[in-house]
């Protein structure tokens, strides 16, 4: 499975950082750095959770779990 970032939404507030750090980072410009763009299955909670909490719904997900 695949984090698709709409850069044109995302407006840096870090929400998905909070929630999935090991996955977002919110850099002090407020840029978005996606440190994966696969989710393994151990991240696949807290990535929907940081998905789903996105508060200008910048981010989905694409594909099979483990793909
Ligand atoms: S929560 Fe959404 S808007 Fe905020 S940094 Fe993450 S992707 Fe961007």
């Amino acid at each position: 499975m695949r984090i698709v970032v709409d850069w044109d939404k995302c407006t840096g507030m870090g929400m998905c950082e909070s929630l999935a750090p090991d996955v977002f980072e919110v850099d002090d410009d407020g840029s978005l750095i996606l440190h994966t763009e696969e989710v393994s299955q151990d991240q696949e909670a807290e990535v929907r959770e940081a998905v789903a909490a996105c508060p200008t719904e910048a981010l989905s997900l694409e594909g099979p779990i483990d793909a």
